[in-house]
């Protein structure tokens, strides 16, 4: 087959043209990447010849080796991994195929600066080799296949393939290093790397005697083997070792591999448990979001090892999908090898290890709660993710509760249930909450006024996970969840405060105030379902509120958005009974027919504001437009201002903006 010539995807193009010009720092993590891919790639062939044992026949020993010229400038990187064929090369040597690019790819700014940063937490992977080297070429063959190919790029929009000469299976990387980078033909600082950033690969990773290496290396070799031949690393995977020969910067280079991430963990798990069935875990917790944590498949991405044979690392029945956001590794001592991967999704012992690590993660995560700044840290990365959890796993429905942290209107911080509990106020029988797609739009909701008033705490909700669990779990701790912005809401038998209904004497509301919502009712028609007189308002002069026994108006908001639900329900408007707009409508209502008109146009001047103070568009932006000139006009006329109309004035305020 002759050569052919293929363009890169656009994105890698882009991601090409900033590691060639813009990545300068730790340039030498393009070998732990390449590393990494030839360890992958071990581990895959490993898996595979459980199957099919003729794939690693001849050459069952696994290793990645190290070899440079410098007369020729190369340095390579090689395995005797699975390898690749043409469609392989041309699938993935040229695309970013990861989960979660689309996400990644869509925040490339373009800006070299932010996107070197970003870079930094996705991570380049494959093409981080042109960070040093102007051409790149892999050779390469896949296990049980006879022909050998040539992928050879120097990075600047378009690659080839060609056949070519292998003598085993596996992938060899020759990158023919920059003027410059002369660094990397020297052996210490090749073990010095692969100290640094691989020792905790599983393979040896051996440095060849090669043809062009520093004549006075020679003398300084630890793990020589054949001649000249050394083994840079440990060679055993990291969580068999002891916990106290293993530092964070190994747990930390092993987490950046397995996890394909580049941050920080914020928690490492290492465990071993013997028992009914026996395993290694090391897990991990990411210190900021991965891209893909909102995939709609919400895969956990665990890798499952058993007997330090990676087995794979889509193994759905290991962990829960709300857990999804672990690194890590688990090893079986039990799971048989010889089975199929979609066998081990049932097998018994594949759920024993399941609760056992959940426990495990859970308990830990109560433990690390205990500093609640440190915890906020993870709560804002993956607390929507957790929550899933409380409606998914009845089990631990109660750990997970208490694992929860919301916003509240209690201050700035995140808050537990428990803290909750402890501030409720005397008389106070559930927990109030109110749920909304902003915090601070939320925090300013009039539904809340009664409740500050009174001192009465409401949980803001804000992730539209939150829409799930609240109305299947009902109670913590025997407290019911209210939603704050429901009409059956009484504030009356809490202690402290007050409420515009309270004070005189738990007074029902002027008579006036009855009449006018009997007429505002009569003017709205169905668009609403009832005016009441409000026991919440302090401040504003009206409201929305669902009907008792109906949805929650944020969740109906997110319905109408999804067109899970065509029309809108008709909510209740609350009035103020002690706002002087309210009272001057009041008697303008007892005045009779004379106040009708303007009566019926300030109902829905009232309802449309109410709207906008729910963040929602007004029915009809004409007929709002028009009605409130003709207040103005009406206002503007009669000054000065009669006490009326001064008070329509901040009805009006809100739409004027
Ligand atoms: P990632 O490792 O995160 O998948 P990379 O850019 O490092 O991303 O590699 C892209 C893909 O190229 C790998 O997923 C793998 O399919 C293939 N690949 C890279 N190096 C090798 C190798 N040495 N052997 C086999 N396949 C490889
Ligand atoms: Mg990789």
């Amino acid at each position: 087959m002759a050569r052919e010539t293929f363009a890169f995807q656009t994105e890698v193009g882009r991601l090409l043209d900033i590691v060639a010009h813009s990545l300068y720092t730790h340039k030498e993590i393009f070998l732990r990447e390449l590393i990494s891919n030839a360890s992958d790639a071990c581990d895959r062939l490993r898996y595979a010849a459980l199957t099919d044992p003729a794939l690693t026949e001849g050459e069952p020993d696994f290793r990645i080796t190290l070899d440079t010229d410098r007369a020729a400038r190369t340095l390579s990187v090689a395995d005797n991994g699975i390898g690749m064929n043409h469609d392989d090369l041309v699938e993935t040597l040229g695309t970013i195929a990861r989960s979660g690019t689309q996400g990644f790819l869509a925040q490339l700014t373009g800006d070299a600066k932010k996107d070197v940063a970003l870079i930094g937490q996705f991570g380049v992977g494959f093409y981080s080799a042109f960070m040093v080297a102007d051409t790149v070429d892999v050779i390469t063959r896949r296990a049980g296949e006879e022909k050998a190919w040539k992928w050879s790029s120097d990075g600047k929009g378009t690659f080839s393939i060609e056949e070519a000469e292998r003598a085993g299976r596996g992938t060899t990387v020759i990158l023919h290093l920059k003027e410059g980078e002369d660094e990397f033909f020297e052996p210490a600082r090749l073990r010095q790397i692969v100290k640094t950033y691989s020792d905790h690969i599983g393979f040896p990773i051996v440095l060849l005697d090669g043809k062009a290496e520093d004549a006075e290396a020679g003398g300084e070799t630890e793990g020589e083997g054949k001649s000249g031949e050394q083994t840079l690393n440990a060679a055993s995977s990291l969580w068999t070792r002891a916990k106290k020969d293993i530092t964070d910067e190994q747990y930390k280079e092993f987490y950046h591999h397995v996890g394909h991430a580049f941050d920080e963990p914020w928690l490492v798990l290492h465990n071993t448990v013997e028992g009914v069935v026996s395993y290694t875990s090391l897990l991990f917790v990411p210190s900021t979001a991965p891209f893909d944590l909102f995939d709609p498949e919400r895969k956990p991405k665990v890798k499952l090892y058993v007997r330090r044979v990676f087995i794979t690392d889509d193994c759905e029945g290991l962990l829960p999908s709300y857990l999804r956001f672990l690194r890590g590794v688990v090893d079986s001592e039990d799971l048989p090898l010889n089975i199929s991967r979609e066998t081990f999704q049932h097998d018994p012992r594949l759920a024993k290890m399941r609760s056992g690590l959940v426990k495990r993660v859970l308990d830990e995560l109560a433990r690390k709660a205990e500093n609640a700044a440190d915890y906020a840290k993870f709560w804002e990365a993956f607390g929507a993710v957790l929550k899933e959890g409380i409606y998914e796993d009845f089990e631990n429905r109660d750990k997970l509760l208490s694992l929860a942290r919301f916003h509240s209107t209690a201050g700035e911080e995140l808050t537990s249930l428990d803290g909750y509990i402890e501030r409720m106020k005397p008389g106070q029988d559930a927990i109030y909450t109110i749920s909304g797609s902003e915090l601070e739009a939320l925090r300013r909701s009039p539904q809340l006024e009664g409740f500050r008033a009174k001192g009465v705490e409401v949980l803001l909700l804000t992730d539209p996970i939150d829409e799930f669990w609240m109305p299947s779990v009902r109670t913590y701790k025997e407290k019911p969840f209210r939603s704050a912005a429901s009409a059956g809401t009484d504030l009356g038998k809490i202690e402290g405060g007050e409420t515009a209904a309270e004070g005189e004497a738990e007074a029902a509301p002027p008579a006036g105030v009855e009449a006018l919502a009997a007429a505002l009712k009569e003017a709205l028609g169905e668009a609403v379902k009832d005016v009441r007189a409000s026991k919440r308002l302090t401040e504003s002069a009206v409201c929305l509120v669902a009907g008792e026994g109906d949805l929650d108006m944020h969740i109906e908001r997110l319905l109408r958005q999804h067109r899970q639900l065509g029309a809108a329900v008709p909510r209740v408007l609350e009035i103020n009974p002690k706002h002087p707009l309210i009272l001057s409508l009041a008697s303008l209502a007892a005045a009779g027919d004379g106040g009708k008109e303007a009566l019926g146009e300030a109902a829905f001047l009232l309802l449309d504001q109410a709207r906008i103070l729910e963040g929602e568009p007004v029915a009809d932006a004409s007929a709002f437009a028009r009605r409130m000139t003709a207040m103005m006009e009406r206002g503007l006329a009669a000054a000065p201002a009669s006490p009326a109309e001064v008070a329509a004035e901040p009805a009006a305020e809100p739409a004027a903006e």
